[in-house]
């Protein structure tokens, strides 16, 4: 409807489509480009012929980022105000959603260029980004605050704490003590043992991703899994010391999460290698609850809250619902960056992908 974006109203999701370039590998080989997209219209269309066959799909988006657009682009037009309403007090959520290799690391966390000199690469992603414009604002309001990351990983419904110091925690399955999503009374959850991290300066933002990312490969290899079939969770939380013309102290409280979603042809392939099928059905779940709570916030969209908040509890059983529920309903805005391959290779799963994003709109 035409008042999704009206702040006001406190209709908050928009869903934006970035196709990545081809990567050398496949330009040396010609692979064909089967997906076309036009920024200014916002529409991103596949075409493709096979003898007498013909596909020519377009989808409309809130906003497109086509095959040359730029990391500091998308951050500047789409997450820019969103890092802004969090910096208001808002819980904002975006989600990375995609086949394996489309993007949505590249996107979230940048493509890995070293930083010169405190400069960051101009392939930083998201993450960074969001965390270097909170510290320029806030410094130049001058404001008391702290900022606290947090990062974490679902992997078959069991949580792995990406920043925890003790190797152990999840090296040795025998002494460790799972940290645990726990109810906080008041409709909220919250995470036992969740080690947070307290951010003093955007620089730092790296060291941490770097720990996160390197603790994620480690326990790939440990435990062999791909992070393709992992959600991971990055939050950052901010409060800053405000005083009420009354001259009274205030703490406003903001977050946001950076998600990181597994690979989306887990979810549309449910023939599964054999000893994959539970995991491919956890992932199910999760991304397809993920979807439904999504779906009940566009139709809610006005005052989502309390009747949100009763489908979440119905959909408890999921536990990426369960962590981002406080993020999801009330004061909050949701954007999902759904990322896509311009390959003739990847058709299938790319028309997969743009109808979950569309039908999320
Ligand atoms: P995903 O996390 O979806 O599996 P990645 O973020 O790992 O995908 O991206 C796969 C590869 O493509 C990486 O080598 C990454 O650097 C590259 N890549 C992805 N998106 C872009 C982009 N927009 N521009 C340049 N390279 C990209
Ligand atoms: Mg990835």
């Amino acid at each position: 409807s035409n008042n999704r974006h009206d702040k006001d109203k406190g209709v908050n999701i928009q869903v934006l489509l970035r196709c990545r370039p081809l990567s050398d590998d496949e330009r040396r080989s010609n692979t064909p480009v089967v997906i076309s997209c036009n920024e200014h219209r916002k529409e991103v269309s596949a075409i493709q012929s096979i003898a007498n066959k013909q596909i020519d799909r377009t989808f409309v988006f809130d906003r497109v980022f086509g095959l040359s657009s730029e990391q500091k682009d998308l951050f500047n037009l789409a997450i820019s105000p969103i890092v802004n309403e969090v910096l208001e007090g808002y819980n904002c959520t975006i989600f990375a959603y995609g086949q394996t290799g489309t993007g949505k690391t590249y996107t979230m966390e940048g493509g890995g260029k070293k930083t010169k000199n405190g400069e960051f690469p101009s392939d930083a992603g998201v993450i960074p980004r969001a965390v270097r414009q909170i510290f320029d604002i806030l410094e130049t309001q001058n404001a008391e605050y702290s900022m606290k990351v947090t990062f974490l990983e679902l992997y078959n419904e069991e949580l792995t704490d990406l920043l925890a110091p003790d190797e152990s925690k999840f090296l040795d399955d025998k002494t460790k003590k799972p940290i645990a999503l726990m109810e906080d009374g008041k409709g909220g959850v919250f995470v036992r043992g969740l080690e947070e991290e307290i951010v003093t300066s955007a620089g730092e933002i790296y060291k941490i991703l770097e720990k996160g990312s390197s603790k994620r490969r480690t326990a790939e290899t440990l435990l062999s899994k791909q992070s393709s079939r992992s959600h991971s969770i990055f939050s950052i939380t901010i409060h800053i010391k405000e005083c009420t013309p009354e001259g009274e102290e205030m703490i406003k409280c903001g977050k946001l999460n950076l998600v990181d979603l597994a690979g989306s042809e887990n979810i549309s392939r449910s023939g599964a290698r054999e000893g994959r099928a539970r995991e491919a059905g956890e992932i199910n779940k999760s991304l397809l609850t993920l979807g439904r709570v999504i779906n009940a916030l566009v139709e809610h969209s006005g005052h989502v809250p309390y009747s949100l908040h009763a489908t979440l509890v119905c959909l408890r059983d999921s536990k990426l619902t369960r962590l981002l529920r406080d993020s999801l309903g009330g004061k909050t805005k949701t954007c999902i960056i759904a990322t896509i391959s311009p390959s003739i290779h990847c058709l299938e799963e790319t028309l997969s992908t743009l109808d979950y994003a569309h039908r999320a709109k």
